[in-house]
């Protein structure tokens, strides 16, 4: 009979799930208990606490996840659960202000967040991520879940292939990959109030095997080996002597070849839509085929 009116309770409390995101840590015992009669998904933001430019909160990354996690939320009744403000920033440490953890440790400190989760009955662990820096963790946890528990996990936001994005033609130039014009219409849609606009300014790219930042895709194009090697100089820390930390070849902090002053809300909202409706697709999906076990 508990457990009937348990089950019913459920359903009027979640019934109306698409209209407001579910985030654990603003529920009680009660309503996980609830939650979980009627469902074992839970979706865990990824982020960071890092340098973003002059112009962007050092949360930016972490913002961005849960606010985007939080509208997937919404529009699927997935459960939201924020487990670390911090990743793996290393490369950002020229700049204060920015908290890196190693990846081990990150990894440890997660795998055991979500095996708390696991014993509640949480089985389908999505993570969306929206660091860089965080794809090793990622990579790694989704595979140590996945081979030691009975839960599945899959990555939803980058360092997956589910996230869509906006198709590249909507950017000027193709590099663009930190608080660039991307990254601050996001957060112009997602948080203005965060936003210093004014402080906005568009870097000094210095990279040691060109002096012509501007004739990268160019360069890329004609020697596609020198783009993969260009993307594992960049974003390592300085301590390995390649030049690729932050605030070597970034006079603020500031990834990209775009004018970041034409940031606008209007292009953060098409980013964000088109990232939303993939994932809510994909879960409505997940949801009908079931589970592993
Ligand atoms: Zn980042």
């Amino acid at each position: 009979m508990r457990g009937v009116c348990i089950v019913l309770l459920g359903a009027v409390v979640f019934a109306e799930q698409p209209r407001r995101p579910l985030v654990l840590q603003e529920m009680t015992w009660e309503d996980v208990r609830a939650y979980l009669k009627i469902s074992d998904m839970v979706i865990i933001p990824l982020g960071s606490t890092e340098q973003q430019g002059p112009h962007l909160p050092l949360g930016n990354d972490f913002y961005e996840a849960f606010g985007i996690a939080k509208k997937i939320s919404e529009k699927t009744g997935v459960i939201v659960a924020p487990l670390a403000f911090a990743g793996y920033s290393e490369y950002h440490m020229g700049f204060p202000g920015t908290v890196s953890v190693k990846t081990e440790t990150l990894e440890q400190y997660l795998f055991e967040c979500v095996s708390s989760l696991i014993r509640h009955g949480f089985k389908k662990i999505m993570f969306f991520n929206y660091h860089g820096g965080n794809n090793i963790v990622q990579a790694k946890l989704i595979h140590r879940i996945n081979h030691t528990t009975p839960a599945t996990a899959v990555a939803i936001g980058i360092g997956g292939t589910i996230r869509k994005d906006v198709p590249p033609d909507t950017y000027e130039k193709f590099f663009d990959w930190h608080a660039g014009l991307g990254e601050t219409s996001i957060l112009l849609y997602l948080h203005p109030e965060l936003v210093r606009m004014e402080r906005a300014e568009n870097p000094k790219l210095t990279f040691r095997f060109t002096k012509e930042p501007e004739k990268l895709k160019e360069l890329f194009e004609k020697n596609p080996a020198m783009a993969r090697i260009w993307d594992e100089w960049i974003g390592v820390p300085e301590a390995t002597g390649k030049g690729g930390a932050s605030h070597e070849f970034s006079s603020n902090g500031i990834w990209t070849l775009n004018d970041v002053k034409k940031s606008n809300a209007e292009l953060g909202k098409k980013r964000v839509e088109a990232m939303v409706d993939s994932v809510a697709e994909f879960i409505e999906e997940w949801k009908k085929a079931g589970s592993a076990r």
